[in-house]
């Protein structure tokens, strides 16, 4: 039997209707046995706990992913695996922070939540939470874990932490990892895709919770005005800039855009170009308008999805000198681009 620590930060997953007054409210995860009976059939060992007070995702901060990665870290030896109850909305900013966090990682962690509250008819939170914790359970022949690395389990498909994003507000496949397929399906048996697994060559679990959260995103559009935009770019809090550009990375040739950009790289500032498209990837002067940001120094983030973008540049501006940011944005640390 394998032992499963299940951390249940907040979200829909945990939520039933009251009776009375037909509000969804949160219940006392120490009873999830109660609501999933299925729990107590599974061949695995299940503890719990809960954050003190859960919250919905759109309250992550910083400090939520500190305490889940110090969770795992505190619990790592106990279990042989760990499966993360989390709001939809933006659990693949948290899947992407803790895979910067947990660096070294040779067991999984499992991220899973829902759309309709485990409470309901019609729920999908049962199978997305029984799947995922019979896939953090499973190990190979050798009995060492399949996964081992923070993942997303949500409607049949196990994807990669840092490569899925939220795609549908109200579809039961809600997540997609657009730019790296499934790790591996869940149909009548758990189909992996072992080739596709991450394998870290730390030899030992390292973990960095110092994050910063110096930075800001900009996605053009047609027609923006640089002049509103003026103040982040000479802020002194802000250390680097996530730009969502069009297509494989492009931008208008506006002036005081150019002039912007170059004065906040020559006071050390990373800006960082990532697609605003679903997937691909950017190449930096494939086209005339994009060969600008070759030229000052922009970093190209690939294939990065926003979500990784952000948290990549949050875990390298906790730790790293500008000077060695530069270039560890362009390695792919954790597998989180091509
Ligand atoms: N608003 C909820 C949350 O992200 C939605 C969900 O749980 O899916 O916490």
């Amino acid at each position: 039997m394998t032992n499963i620590l299940l951390i249940y930060t907040g979200g829909t997953i945990g939520m039933i209707k009251n009776p009375l007054t037909g509000e969804l409210e949160s219940f006392n995860f120490k009873h999830i046995h109660d609501h999933v009976p299925e729990l107590g059939r599974l061949n695995v060992h299940i503890e719990s706990i809960s954050f003190e007070e859960p919250i919905d995702s759109s309250e992550m901060n910083l400090g939520h992913w500190k305490n889940m990665a110090e969770l795992v870290r505190d619990h790592y030896d106990k279990y042989d695996g760990f499966v993360i109850l989390h709001g939809s909305d933006t659990m693949a900013f948290s899947a992407s922070a803790l895979s910067f966090m947990l660096q070294g990682l040779k067991k999984p962690v499992v991220f899973t939540g829902s759309q309709l509250p485990i409470g309901t008819i019609r729920t999908d939170g049962k199978e997305n939470l029984i799947t995922a914790i019979e896939i953090a359970g499973m190990q190979d022949e050798d009995g060492h874990p399949i996964l081992q690395e923070v993942a997303v389990y949500f409607e049949y498909s196990l994807y990669r932490g840092n490569r899925s994003s939220k795609i549908s507000a109200n579809q039961f496949e809600a997540f997609q990892s657009p730019n790296y397929p499934e790790l591996a399906k869940a149909g009548v048996q758990i189909e992996w895709q072992k080739d596709r697994l991450y394998r870290s060559s730390l030899g030992k679990l390292e973990v960095f919770t110092e994050f910063s959260n110096e930075l800001a995103l900009i996605r053009l559009f047609p027609g923006i005005n640089f002049d509103v935009y003026e103040t982040i770019f000479t802020n002194s809090q802000v250390k680097a800039i996530v730009l969502e550009t069009y297509g494989s990375g492009n931008a208008p040739s506006d002036a005081k855009f150019q002039a912007l950009i170059t004065h906040f790289i020559q006071r050390g500032g990373v800006v960082l170009n990532i697609t605003q498209c679903g997937s691909g990837a950017v190449q930096q002067g494939a086209y005339q308008t994009s060969s600008f940001f070759e030229k000052v120094g922009v970093v190209s983030g690939r294939n990065l999805t926003s979500e990784a973008a952000i948290t990549k540049l949050m875990y390298l501006l906790g730790q790293t000198s500008t000077a060695t940011l530069t270039q560890k944005l362009q390695e792919s640390l954790v597998g989180e681009m091509d």
